[in-house]
């Protein structure tokens, strides 16, 4: 049985304080894997704990945290109750506390995730609405009252504030927060889908701002890395790939009972396909195969059940090849050629959207997914033009 109480003092750490990584030590250059807590969590070796680690998600994720632990994972972990998902942040309470504590409730909270096992603890902040420029301002200043080390703090934003009328004081309020922090993207679907200008904002909020972190997403996880951020986190399934308003209701294929199905990584589309999506696709066609350690050579047609074996399946499939690709971004240098690299890399899955749709016989059965186009084609440093659609097939305009 694992102690539920929180403790009145931060657990005694494994080495003298001094010799402990900071925050952004410990978490820079991790892409992590964002666990659902409603399940029950096993060591999984599709992570990496070298250059990934877990951020367990969800209402009961302190405690799914702590069995993780005593499953025997050793890697990276940090906890997210996801408060954003209940409560409402305040200019007067931006974090979401027990009721019933006088003082040090901040505190208290923090070391609560600790004590469960997390290397650094999350704030319990609450979802910030669009345009609530007191609310997020009363975030940047209760950070400030921070006084310990072991701190990501959490800014858990309605998409709106990435748009180009709100992005620049995003950035200010993010400068001005001294620790690490998380940013959760918060909309009904698609956040990255939300406006034109979302891949080309988020990229400027994660180089602007230093050590900034980008939370509970997909590939935009990948495109945040290589651009500057600290460390990102994806989703070990849709809903925990994106977030919700406080208090709404997901309104995905989850409340039309499609989400116990999984969702899959299609490595050569850089992808997330629904399953039932997918079965059609390859209806009349042999299924696209992997070479990942899970799938060894099979068709990704296999995962379109909703039992619990298929789910972890599926889910380590998607794992190991997002985390081969984080593997492959490792070796490459950051700055220029790292986001070279990442450019051509997602140019060259574009590009096979129309071999693929010819194989399966359905000209419009796989259509990239609009991030995926932007991070494709949008210049990767500022001043430099991005290659036109011929020059990145190698074509040369005389013979196009
Ligand atoms: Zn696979």
């Amino acid at each position: 049985m694992i102690d539920p109480t929180v403790p009145d003092r931060p657990p005694a750490q494994p080495h003298a304080a001094d010799a402990r990584p900071t925050t952004a030590q410990l978490l820079a250059g991790r892409v992590l894997y964002q666990e659902n807590a409603r399940y029950l969590p096993r060591v999984r070796e599709s992570v990496d704990t070298r250059l990934s680690g877990v951020v367990m998600t969800g209402k009961d994720a302190d405690k799914r945290a702590a069995q993780l632990r005593s499953a025997g994972y050793r890697g990276v972990l940090l906890i997210d109750s996801a408060a954003y998902m209940t409560y409402t942040a305040t200019p007067a309470e931006p974090f979401l506390l027990p009721q019933d504590t006088l003082f040090e409730g901040l505190d208290n909270c923090l070391d609560f995730q600790r004590h469960r096992g997390a290397d650094a603890a999350l704030t319990p902040t609450g979802y910030i609405p669009a345009a609530a420029s007191k609310t997020l301002k009363a975030v940047m200043r209760a950070a400030e009252q921070i006084e310990r080390e072991d701190v990501v703090v959490v800014l858990p934003i309605d998409i709106a504030w990435i748009n180009p009328e709100h992005i620049t004081q995003l950035i200010a309020v993010c400068k001005r927060i001294r620790q690490p922090k998380a940013v959760i993207l918060i909309r009904q679907f698609d956040p990255m889908a939300a406006f034109k200008q979302t891949a080309e904002n988020l990229r400027r909020l994660v180089s602007e701002a230093e050590q900034a972190a980008l939370l509970r997403t997909d590939l935009a996880a990948l495109d945040a890395m290589v651009h500057g951020a600290l460390f990102a986190g994806i989703g070990a399934d849709s809903s925990i790939r994106h977030a919700v308003p406080a208090g709404e209701r997901a309104q995905t294929a989850e409340s039309t009972g499609w989400a116990q199905y999984p969702n899959v990584l299609i490595p050569e589309l850089m992808r997330f396909c629904g399953t039932r999506a997918l079965a059609n696709r390859y209806a009349n066609a042999e299924p696209a195969r992997c070479d990942c350690p899970v799938c060894d050579g099979r068709g990704l047609d296999r995962f379109n059940s909703p039992d619990g074996e298929t789910r972890i399946e599926s889910e380590d499939h998607n794992a190991y090849v997002w985390g081969a690709w984080v593997n492959e971004m490792a070796t490459f240098q950051p700055g220029h050629e790292r986001r070279q690299w990442w450019r051509d890399r997602c140019a060259r899955a574009l590009d096979h959207y129309e071999l693929e749709n010819v194989r399966i016989q359905q000209p419009r059965g796989f259509q990239p997914p609009a991030p995926l186009r932007a991070w494709a084609t949008l210049p990767i440093e500022s001043g430099t033009p991005a290659p036109t659609e011929d020059a990145r097939r190698g074509v040369s305009p005389a013979a196009g």
